[in-house]
């Protein structure tokens, strides 16, 4: 089984805490860059054949930046050219300003079946203070929209820690999108990334953000709330009602194999970490020759497939499963980190059952720490090209 993730790095501005792979483009390089796609997609799908996929996600900058036509073209594409499993979940990334009654109605009528929404907040003035180009209005008719055309399956992208947020903002932001009964919500604390217009603020004092303690409180209020009124907190940043977890996502938290096509899509697959070219036109040049736009890929070695398992798995709130780990590497975990899991139980950040070792409520909000714990060596490296 295997995930497949697509990249589309197009929006209609920028925000202003993104560092994501987007730019504001023009509809020639867009054509040309779906162009260039398709032969990414034919020539992969050639080279894993029979693989079964068992997730498809289209994410961005923003996918339904695409127009209608080119949307559905683009999942023609892929679903001729690929193996799906009979239940394989289908996920794009949507803008509520972006969101049209064609376009939901393309992604519905080929297949889609979850949708990620980044609502964001759930306060206009705090959404335009971040560079978003929609309203909160825009979010309640584009969930109304998914939900006319038999989509349900979705989830909120929620930022905290933004400029002039409060408290009372985060908790009203929770409230409001709970009550669009999304099936899943990913709460993310903003980071201030460089090459950002919020960087620049931030750098010049500029930029009013809450206090860690309010920050921690907006990350608390998320366990407190969220379990309350049935969403599972199974990822740090995610909760889910049961059974609707991100599969996509998990398949990465397991560090479990997936193709990345596009333009600076990442990938791992036979052991082989890569990334495609971040410049666009260097991607399209490339693929319009059919030849490989791979900028970057790197030789996993065993130890570091296991650290790194280590290190994704323990995000996930389950942990790591003993029988798992032991099926996988042919070791148990406490024969490969007997030393490091002692410390970590010791200092209250990991737990140990019969089945799991996982974090701790302390280790949920210290997870950096626990995960740097897991990383030994370095694994051969090699850079093909930049
Ligand atoms: S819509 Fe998403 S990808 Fe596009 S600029 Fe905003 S945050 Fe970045």
């Amino acid at each position: 089984m295997l995930g497949l993730y697509v990249h589309i790095p197009f929006c209609l501005s920028k925000c202003a805490y993104c560092d994501f792979h987007s730019i504001v483009a023009d509809e020639e390089l867009v054509g040309n860059y779906l162009d260039a796609l398709y032969n990414e997609i034919r020539i992969s799908a050639s080279i894993v054949q029979s693989q079964v996929i068992s997730t498809l996600y289209i994410g961005g900058g923003t996918p339904t930046r695409l127009n209608s036509r080119q949307l559905e073209a683009l999942i023609v594409q892929l679903k001729t050219n690929f193996n799906y499993a009979p239940d394989f979940e289908f996920t794009i990334e949507a803008n509520p300003g972006t969101l049209t009654e064609e376009k939901a109605a393309v992604l519905a009528s080929q297949g889609v079946n979850r949708i990620s929404l980044g609502a964001q907040a759930f306060q206009n003035c705090i959404l335009r203070k971040a560079g978003r180009t929609h309203t909160v209005e825009d979010v309640y008719r584009s969930v109304e929209l998914l939900k006319h055309f038999g989509i349900s399956n979705i989830n909120l992208d929620l930022i905290y820690g933004l400029p002039n947020q409060t408290l009372t903002d985060w908790i009203e932001s929770l409230k409001l999108a709970t009550a669009l009964k999304p099936r899943h919500l990913s709460c993310y604390s903003l980071t201030i990334e460089e090459n950002t217009l919020f960087y620049d603020l931030y750098k010049n004092k500029n930029l009013q953000l809450p206090t860690e303690e309010v920050e921690f409180a907006m990350f608390d209020s998320n366990r407190k709330i969220l379990p309350s009124i049935g969403y599972r907190h199974y990822e740090i940043s995610n909760f889910a009602l049961p059974g609707f977890e991100a599969k996509h996502n998990i398949i990465y938290w397991q560090n479990q194999a997936y193709l990345g096509l596009g333009s600076g899509a990442h990938g791992c697959f036979n052991q082989i970490r890569y990334y495609n070219s971040y410049d666009i036109n260097q991607y399209i040049h490339n693929w319009q020759k059919l030849t490989p736009a791979v900028a970057h890929c790197q030789y996993i070695d065993l130890d570091r497939t296991m650290d790194e398992t280590m290190m994704l798995g323990l995000r996930l709130l389950d942990g790591v499963k003993h029988a798992d780990f032991e099926q996988r590497f042919h070791h148990s975990l406490d024969e490969i980190y007997g030393k490091e899991i002692k410390k970590l139980i010791s200092r209250g950040l990991l737990e140990k059952n019969e089945k799991c070792l996982r974090l701790t409520k302390q280790g949920v909000s210290l997870g950096n720490l626990v995960f740097s714990a897991f990383i030994r060596g370095k694994s051969q490296e090699q850079t093909l090209d930049k």
